[in-house]
């Protein structure tokens, strides 16, 4: 706490605000060069008369990996380094402390053998170091939270690298056998101290203290550069918004690459002449010479704003309209609520309602400009007319799904909408006409029973939605909820043979979805989808509407009101409050030398190459291979991201968003910066992408992922340590040491396991969607989920929050926390929370020790009565256990965003009883456990436990160099390998 405090009290206390500098005199970024001692070689933790290897590599003998003492974070002389720019960061000095940092360097541990350990060292390391992202090279795990500090770099929540010292060369970088790549969250909540509005709030208090409130003058506050209108800064609080900058204040872009100005532009000493760091073209300033509009943007002022920090947003001039000459509108979006038989039956036509009418609330009070429109469906359309001057909403019901444009000959037709005025309203004006919709909808659904009908028009429903979203805003969101397969009308689908899904997922392989999927991406409008049924209703085509326009598909496979209520409604929330705005395009520069390959992304994956994004949210990301195109001639390698878009309120916006990496030709120092989760994200995209194209082999498919380790496994052996090629133990670098767990857990995934029992393919397809377009703080959770011990012994300050805002909590004693991820490491009588990136399971037995469920959750056990939590709600009692175990899910909750906080707790009960409800949680609990959540174990579906999956890469590598089957340094040779289909996303 106190070092969070002292961090927060640094930046308090060094008032001094961004300087006006015009940004003449930028030197080289901080990450550069990266070069430090030897580690000290220490005897290993264990295994003493293993081979201990100096690099900075893990040997893994019997059974067991021995860490040769080697620092977590070695980048100690990094953080001193006495970087000769930062004179040029004007932001409060982030080092203002040294000392601190340094001494909480030195305190970390050496790494731990269990990813589930090692989580909790990441966590504990950061309670107490900040985060400078310009200057450290090694980033916190994906899973930790933390305070950082902007020094010309993004955070590496919006934008991470798979390494911060890059090959200079293909030859070089082909010994690694690594990929170049980048996830780019663009709007992903950080933690950052010294963004401008938190140093104009520090400013503001300083200025209040020193003049008296009386005399507080706004324009001092102005001068800085940056708008004050966003005033939502909340100290502690994740922020999404920051560095904004005035209206008033030009951003001068490379006439030639057109890159954005940014803190490693080079000016001459007479401001006429500009270097951008990212062509590296000198060219004359547009300020003095030209003055283009597409040099100069807000060409209003000459004031050029101080460029400091890593993210920038700005507004876009007309010119950048999403159509030309006209404005772009408030968000829209339409709500899309299944009323047929099924839905009724079970009841998630009420609960979608409920979660309506509280998107409603949230719009009305969050998003004030934004309108919404309500359309129910079966085999009918229900409008409804919501303009405020109408006491009641009025119902039109539209049964003609082919309009009048059958009778001439087009029987595709096209709905009919039966008015215009009063179909999107803002909710604010006319919330009594919204409420009195929706409650003749469940009016409609819980009594009108004899006028229920079965089946459901999809197709046209989302003919209609995308026509009123593009007559009325050329684009929007819509969030359907669906119930039962559309068999009616236009997109009807049919049952297929189960093997298909065993086989191959076919996306969009019905022209009628794809046509409209690319319709919708096209129009800038996303869906997303409430599935509220756990029967077959063909994910591949329905979620390819969803998948294909940057939207997200919820699915409660046994919807039970009891316990879904309360996630429904808070996945409709989160939803909505995660959204940025619309009319999204993305465009990444990089130095020459390098250039993009791949885009990872749903909408670019299928029908074309830049990314599109109709609706972005704080979750949006998209992975991107890089490729080389010649030798990177510079010490440093820049890469710009440039998005362009409409806010929630309809204007356009731009964020630019920096970030940089050192260039090595040295291949040890290649090994030392890579971040292997990020690695293994390329990975996972990679191998999901080609699924896409070839999902008629997993077999294969793993394979190319094995091969790929072993690749990465052999070249580290033969060309760091000559010693290390003729040793026949496991070796891999530290920084990769967690890459096989993840990628083991990856292949024994829902989504890569030969399905046995049929489910009809939701399960399956759900995964794919999950693994191609999770942010990565979720994605590591879904492929390894963190398993916590609540039964054993804990220390006053374990599982507390370490900071006043709630954000860092304590894992004091950090042995007995970690559990690895199987079977055989959980023990009879345990109580343990685990949590995957979205859910929290609550698994105990009955040897669990009844005091402590009664502590923790007020239960009595008997086997008669078995524990019910209502809507998935943990229950609070006054017991510390209980407080400690709801500062868990905080912390999880915050760390991956939940709107209020909530995470939905089920329980895991395995044993059997007589009564039918515990046998499906039986079931559930044989599912979940073997695919989702314990991966080190053998015999679940012929995979191998992670220790036996070593030591088969251990044999192929060694095959591998006894056949000399690996690229040496300085060989030219990067021989072009013949891909086949499925190995080209891989093809690094
Ligand atoms: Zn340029």
């Amino acid at each position: 706490m106190e070092a969070v405090n002292q961090q927060f009290e640094n930046v308090s206390l060094n008032e001094q605000q961004p300087q006006h500098v015009v940004s003449g005199k930028r030197k080289k970024p901080a990450r550069a060069h990266h070069t430090f001692e030897q580690p000290t070689v220490q005897q290993p933790q264990f295994g003493g008369n293993n081979f201990v290897n100096p690099q900075g590599s893990s040997i893994i003998g019997n059974g067991g990996i021995i860490n040769n003492g080697m620092p977590l974070n070695n980048n100690n002389n990094n953080t001193t380094n006495p970087v000769s720019s930062s004179s040029s960061i004007n932001l409060t000095s982030p080092t203002a402390n040294p000392s601190a940092y340094n001494a909480s360097y030195q305190q970390q541990q050496t790494m731990s053998n269990s990813l589930g350990e090692q989580r909790l060292n990441d966590q504990k390391v950061y309670n107490d170091t900040t985060f400078d992202t310009s200057r450290n090279s090694i980033l916190p795990m994906k899973t930790t939270q933390f305070y950082s500090v902007d020094s010309g770099s993004c955070d590496p929540r919006i934008m991470s690298l798979t390494m911060y010292n890059i090959p200079e060369s293909e030859s070089l970088r082909n010994c690694t056998k690594l990929p170049i790549g980048l996830n780019l969250q663009p709007f992903a909540p950080t933690l950052q101290l010294n963004s401008a509005e938190y140093l104009q709030r520090q400013q503001k208090k300083n200025d209040q203290t020193n003049l008296g409130e009386d005399e507080f003058n706004i324009d001092s506050v102005k001068e800085t550069g940056i708008s004050d209108e966003n005033d939502t800064f909340e100290e502690g609080k994740l922020q999404v918004h920051f560095n904004k900058i005035d209206k008033d204040v030009g951003v001068i872009r490379c006439p030639r690459c057109r890159g954005y100005n940014n803190h490693n532009f080079q000016f001459s000493p007479d401001n006429q002449l500009l270097t951008c760091n990212l062509c590296k073209i000198q060219s004359k300033n547009p300020l003095t010479s030209t003055m283009s509009i597409n040099s100069v943007m807000n060409m209003n002022n000459v004031n050029i704003s101080p460029i400091n920090g890593g993210v920038l947003d700005f507004e876009a001039p007309s010119e950048y309209n999403y159509i030309q000459g006209e404005e772009s509108k408030p968000l829209h979006y339409v709500f899309l609520i299944d009323i047929t038989t099924f839905a009724n039956m079970n009841n998630s036509s009420i609960t979608v309602i409920d979660a309506v009418q509280n998107s409603v609330e949230l719009i009305a009070s969050k998003q004030p400009n934004c309108k919404i429109a309500i359309l129910g469906y079966d085999r009918n359309l229900h409008f409804f007319k919501l303009s405020p001057e109408l006491n009641k909403a009025k119902e039109y019901i539209v049964g003609d799904l082919y309009g009048d444009t059958r009778d001439r000959g087009n029987e595709n037709g096209s709905v009919f909408i039966p008015f215009h005025k009063g179909l999107f309203v803002k909710p604010a004006e006319s919330m009594h006409v919204i409420n009195d919709c929706l409650s003749q909808l469940k009016d409609h659904a819980l009594n009108n029973k004899y006028m229920h009908l079965g089946d459901l028009c999809f197709g046209p429903a989302v003919e209609t939605c995308l026509m009123m979203l593009k007559e009325n805003s050329n684009g929007g969101k819509i969030l359907a909820s669906m119930n039962t397969l559309p068999v009616y009308s236009r997109g009807a689908l049919r049952l297929r043979k189960d093997d298909n899904f065993q086989k191959d997922m076919k996306f969009g392989d019905h022209d009628y979805y794809r046509t409209i999927g690319n319709r919708l991406l096209k129009e800038s409008c996303s869906i997303d989808l409430f599935l509220t049924t756990a029967a077959f209703v063909d994910l591949c085509n329905i979620g390819y509407l969803a998948l294909n326009t940057g939207g997200k598909i919820h699915y409660y496979p046994h919807f039970q009101q009891s316990k879904d209520d309360f996630k429904v409604a808070s996945d409709y929330l989160t939803s909505i409050s995660s959204i940025i705005g619309y009319q999204c395009a993305l465009k990444i520069r990089v130095n020459t030398g390098l250039r993009v390959d791949s885009y990872y992304n749903q909408s670019s994956v299928f029908e074309r190459v830049e990314p599109q994004f109709p609706v972005m949210t704080t979750k949006t990301n998209v992975s991107v291979l890089f490729k080389h195109d010649g030798v990177i001639k510079e010490k440093d390698v820049h890469f710009q991201a440039a998005l362009l878009y409409t806010d929630l309120n309809g204007k356009r916006m731009i964020r630019v968003i920096n970030n940089s990496a050192a260039v090595t030709n040295s291949i040890s120092e290649v090994y030392k910066f890579v971040d292997q989760e990020n690695v293994a994200d390329i990975i996972v995209k990679g191998s999901c992408v080609s699924l896409r194209y070839q999902a008629t082999d997993y077999q294969l498919i793993r394979t190319n992922i094995n091969n790929k380790l072993s690749e990465i496994m052999t070249q580290y052996k033969t060309t760091t340590n000559s010693n290390l090629a003729t040793t026949s133990l496991v070796v891999i670098p530290d920084s990769l040491r967690y890459l096989p767990i993840y990628l083991l857990a990856f292949e024994k995934s829902l989504l890569m396991t030969q399905t046995k029992q049929s489910t009809r393919g939701n399960e399956r397809v759900m995964s794919y969607f999950d693994f191609l377009t999770l942010p990565l703080n979720e994605l590591v959770l879904k492929i390894y989920p963190q398993v916590i011990p609540i039964h054993v012994a804990m220390t006053d300050s374990d599982l507390t929050f370490h900071d006043p805002y709630t954000n860092l909590l304590t894992f004091e004693t950090i042995e007995t926390l970690s559990v690895n991820n199987s079977l055989k490491s959980l023990v009879n009588g345990g109580l343990y929370l685990i949590f995957n990136g979205s859910e929290v399971w609550l698994s105990f037995n009955q040897n669990t020790n009844a005091l402590l469920l009664k502590d923790l959750l007020d239960y009595d056990f008997t086997p008669a009565n078995p524990l019910i939590l209502p809507s998935g709600i943990f229950p609070v009692t006054d017991r510390e256990i209980n407080t400690k175990c709801r500062n868990l899910l905080k912390y999880w909750a915050k760390k991956t965003c939940q709107y209020n906080d909530f995470l939905k707790i089920s329980v895991l009960y395995p044993h059997q009883q007589t009564n039918n409800t515990l046998l499906m949680s039986l079931e559930q609990y044989n599912n979940i456990l073997r695919y989702q959540i314990m991966f080190d174990d053998q015999s679940f579906d012929n995979t191998e436990p992670i220790e036996q999956y070593l030591s088969n890469m251990n044999m192929i590598v060694s095959k591998k160099i006894q056949k000399k089957e690996y690229v040496s340094v300085g060989s030219s040779q990067t021989k072009a390998e013949e891909a086949t289909f499925a190995q080209k996303y891989m093809h690094f």
